[in-house]
């Protein structure tokens, strides 16, 4: 048996913002491609006139860019399928219908909008399903030419069996099944000559060779409908794959009231793609490695299989996804690091001021390099590296309070800083950089002259020059901001400057 090449596709209706359920979408369809070097296929399915828009459209694809998620054909990246926009692609779904109607496998429905929704209201209020009556399967040709005679427009609905099951093995749920009779008579043309979603998405699905569907389970209710339309069309369909349903963290639907959802979103909060990617890829997939959370992009699609997708819901979790996102941060080489805080600097106004003396002189790169070095794997948010780096670039740096209050509250604190301020004083050349060790010297020196504890200088010398309780190592952060601005800042601290 030849095995079918994998072509996957992610078919977004531009209504709005990419939401982290399709951004996982597209993610697993994406992983399955390159898992399998299969094609990645983007199709825009933009035939909802009235909610279709150009700006989402843009947004979607941005989006996806963001992330890295390419597509192989698609907008911007024509193949042999094309177009990739629904709205271009009209005259095929007409072709088929034109063939359906030579079939006699879909019917005229003359029914208006407000009849059936009169209809539907009396059966729901008398206990009865509410989709299609079947009221327009059977009518004569002269009942037809009569309706038409009124003006009345008609959609075209398929003819479903009435009986039996339509029933698939789903790669993520296994066997599911519907009973044909719940189905109803489904609208693939609607009167405005528009095909409707489940129409359209068959039509591409097999134009365009789709091998597998992996989509959200919000979907499983479209696939019988579907697959009785690949039937009624006669063309074998593709697998189906339903992706678990993501949730908040209270048990319903995630939506905008648990935060933010939308990738745009997670962007701005400074959440790195590839951390993002890796976060979205636990949501419903498990590498099946007890314990094991932090993935490349390139290990995520090594791994990735589609065996391993879960059918149980998954819940968003936004403190996991600031981990993985700091786990990240973490490991990226340090110019990475650089290229990510420098924008947030420079909104800030935030540069090297050059009459400063620090190992790096004048150099804004090398200096913000070392600034990072210091700072190691605190740095691990991108929202609170400025808050943390800020004591590096400006006087006004953001101060605790309490450690302010803690450990420069008392006058013996102040004048252990005072003298501590005198002695760098004689130590500093006014020319050269004091490198960390003499600052080291500089301190253990007035420890010993004071006669007390180091942890009573050194603790109160920290807040006094970073304004937080905790920091970097002490006297590399000392050597960093160079001698004349350690000593301003004590002095300022014991009340002198
Ligand atoms: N346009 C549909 C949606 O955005 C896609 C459904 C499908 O993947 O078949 O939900």
């Amino acid at each position: 048996m030849i095995a079918t090449a994998v072509r996957v596709r992610f078919a977004p209706s531009p209504t709005g913002y990419l939401h982290v359920g399709g951004a996982r979408t597209a993610l697993f369809n994406w992983l399955y491609a390159r898992n399998q070097r299969g094609r990645f296929i983007l199709r825009i399915e933009d035939t909802d006139q009235a909610r279709s828009t150009e700006e989402a459209c843009g947004a979607i694809l941005r989006a996806l860019e963001f992330l890295g998620l390419d597509w192989d054909e698609g907008p911007g990246a024509e193949g042999d399928h094309g177009p990739y926009l629904q709205s271009q692609r009209l005259p095929r779904y007409r072709q088929t219908l034109e063939a359906l109607k030579a079939s006699g496998r879909v019917y005229p429905c003359y029914c208006t909008p407000e009849e059936l929704d009169a209809r539907r209201e009396l059966a729901v209020a008398r206990g009865q399903m509410p989709g299609y009556d079947g009221r327009c399967r059977e009518l004569s040709v002269s009942q037809r030419a009569r309706l038409e005679a009124e003006g009345r427009a008609a959609s075209w609905r398929l003819r479903a069996p009435t009986e039996g099951v339509t029933a698939w093995t789903d790669l993520v749920c296994g066997r599911r099944e519907f009973q044909n009779a719940l189905l109803s008579d489904r609208v693939l043309s609607r009167a405005d000559g528009f095909p409707t979603y489940n129409f359209a998405a068959v039509v591409d699905d097999h134009e365009m060779a789709i091998s597998h569907v992996l989509r959200g389970d919000d979907h499983v209710s479209n696939t019988p409908v579907q697959l009785l339309i690949y039937d009624a069309c006669g063309w074998l369909p593709p697998k189906f794959g339903h992706l678990p349903m993501i949730l908040g963290p209270d048990g319903k639907r995630l939506s905008k009231r648990h935060g933010a959802t939308s990738v745009e979103e997670f962007e701005t909060m400074g959440i790195l793609p590839d951390a993002l990617l890796n976060y979205l890829a636990l949501l419903g997939w498990s590498p099946g490695v007890e314990g094991e959370e932090i993935y490349a992009r390139e290990q995520l699609v090594r791994k990735f299989s589609l065996k391993r997708v879960a059918s149980s819901p998954a819940s968003f979790d936004y403190r996991k996804l600031d981990f993985i996102n700091g786990e990240h941060i973490k490991r990226l080489p340090p110019q990475r690091r650089a290229a990510l805080v420098r924008p947030r600097l420079q909104e800030r106004g935030w540069q090297v001021d050059v009459a400063w003396r620090t190992p790096a002189g004048a150099d804004a790169e090398l200096y913000l390099d070392l600034v990072l070095r210091a700072l190691g794997n605190r740095f691990n948010d991108l929202r609170r590296v400025l808050d943390q780096v800020a004591y590096f670039f400006t006087e006004d740096y953001p101060v605790d309070a309490a450690a302010v209050a803690t450990d420069l509250g008392a006058d013996e604190a102040r004048a252990r800083l005072a003298r501590l301020a005198d002695n760098l004083t004689a130590a500093d050349d006014g020319v050269s950089v004091m490198p960390a060790a003499g600052f080291e010297k500089v301190a253990r020196d007035t420890v010993a002259q004071l006669d007390v504890e180091a942890s009573l200088l050194i603790h109160p010398c920290r807040v006094a020059v970073t304004g937080q309780l905790a920091s970097a190592r002490i006297f590399p952060v000392l050597e960093l901001l160079g001698a004349p601005r350690v000593i301003a800042r004590l002095r300022r601290a014991a009340g002198l400057g």
